[in-house]
């Protein structure tokens, strides 16, 4: 591998669309030189690009769950609804028609789906992911797709004994899944589910075992998410209750004290959803430095709505994007994300939701020199061969269908 550079028509160069830049990268992909003036690296071999052509950074889904791809496309979608009017069983409707089909997919089934998913990832110019899993399956398929990033190792339930056995494997196996996980290109962390489907005390113990790495939590995801913490009533409380979960210790306070009193507003934990968190929640969020991961197109597949991100945006927390898992989105583009966004808030500058798409989501999962083109960072780039347009990062969005080709060396 050499030096290589090329000129793009348009550049998104993490933060803002720039036009006709030369970039130069090493011969590890980082950025030598972006610039007007390449002229003294001129003997440095040259990559072509089609007149009009976009170059992105790698693109960062920051929150998805690679190992229930096989079950896409199988889960009923919810009708489109408001924040106010929505159903609030619609996310335990969902979860449970998942939770019960799981069974009829097989070892094969899943490992064909966990490929297809590495496999679109790529094609879509994903080189970072915040991938959550129960099974500790994903690695080797990533990894042979060039993808690097955060492995989130999910926990969840009520049950002490249960618990106390699953955190002891945890802690005992830690050190070799942290380094396998490394030679892999990816961090290794226990993280909880919910803050209502994980008790309390594994909460805290999970944030303490993962100690100075990012973590996540799914928070704030739906009403009765809110009703069950707050108040130890409504659809999820009972839905608990009905699983033989009877006078569980709701907290019974505030959801965000609630998150705070656990340690998860600690500005390393990424906060999951936030569908129905309101201003001043988001204030706080933004006041602690935790990111936000919005994965709206799944809010929208379960739920029916979107967040309220200008909301978001006015709170000033660092923003990525996800996907969700492919069993609640159409597909696992993150421009999609963006797509969905922009066309539910026009206000918003395109800009603000590339950069959560690549740099901020780069950031968020503790890669902050990936994903964007300053000097010395490793940007691992894509071009996009654009009809003519002066507003290729609009275009981009109605034409997600165009080949992505990764540029220079990885
Ligand atoms: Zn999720």
């Amino acid at each position: 591998m050499t030096m290589q550079r090329f000129r793009a028509p348009f550049l998104f160069d993490g933060t803002r669309l720039r036009q006709d830049v030369a970039v130069v990268l090493d011969a590890e992909g980082r950025v030598v030189f972006v610039g007007d003036d390449s002229q003294r690296f001129e003997s440095v071999p040259e990559i072509a690009l089609p007149p009009g052509a976009l170059v992105l950074p790698g693109l960062v889904n920051a929150h998805t769950h690679v190992e229930l791809s096989a079950q896409a496309g199988t889960l009923p979608r919810a009708l489109q609804t408001t924040r106010e009017g929505a159903d609030e069983s619609a996310f335990l409707r969902w979860a449970g028609a998942l939770v019960a089909a799981r069974p009829s997919f097989d070892a094969d089934a899943r490992a064909a789906g966990r490929t297809a998913a590495a496999q679109a990832l790529v094609r879509f110019g994903t080189v970072l992911v915040g991938d959550v899993t129960n099974e500790a399956s994903t690695v080797p398929c990533l990894q042979a797709a060039g993808i690097e990033g955060c492995i989130f190792h999910e926990v969840f339930g009520w049950n002490a004994t249960r618990l106390d056995a699953s955190l002891a494997t945890i802690a005992a196996e830690m050190p070799e899944k942290k380094a396998e996980c490394a030679a892999a290109g990816f961090r290794y962390a226990p993280v909880p589910h919910t803050p209502y489907t994980t008790a309390p005390e594994a909460i805290a113990r999970l944030r303490a075992l993962a100690g100075d790495s990012i973590g996540a939590i799914h928070f704030l995801e739906h009403a009765a998410e809110r009703r069950a913490l707050e108040g130890g009533e409504g659809a999820a409380a009972a839905w608990l209750e009905s699983l033989g979960l009877t006078d569980l210790p709701w907290p019974k306070q505030p959801a965000v004290d609630y998150a705070a009193a656990l340690g998860l507003l600690d500005g390393k934990t990424l906060l999951v959803h936030l569908t129905v968190a309101r201003s001043d929640e988001l204030s706080r969020i933004a006041a602690a430095g935790n990111p936000v991961v919005l994965c709206p197109r799944s809010n929208l597949f379960i739920l029916g709505f979107l967040p309220d991100l200008p909301a978001v945006l006015a709170a000033g927390a660092p923003l990525a994007l996800g996907t969700d898992s492919w069993a609640s989105n159409d597909d696992l583009d993150v421009l999609g994300e963006v797509a969905a966004l922009a066309a539910a808030y026009p206000a918003v500058p395109l800009e603000t939701l590339y950069t959560a798409a690549t740099w901020g989501g780069a950031r968020a999962l503790g890669f902050p020199d990936r994903s964007h083109f300053s000097v010395g960072a490793r940007p691992r780039p894509f071009a996009v061969p654009l009809p003519p347009t002066t507003d290729p990062l609009r275009t981009l969005l109605a034409h997600r269908h165009l080949p992505r080709s990764p540029l220079g060396s990885s």
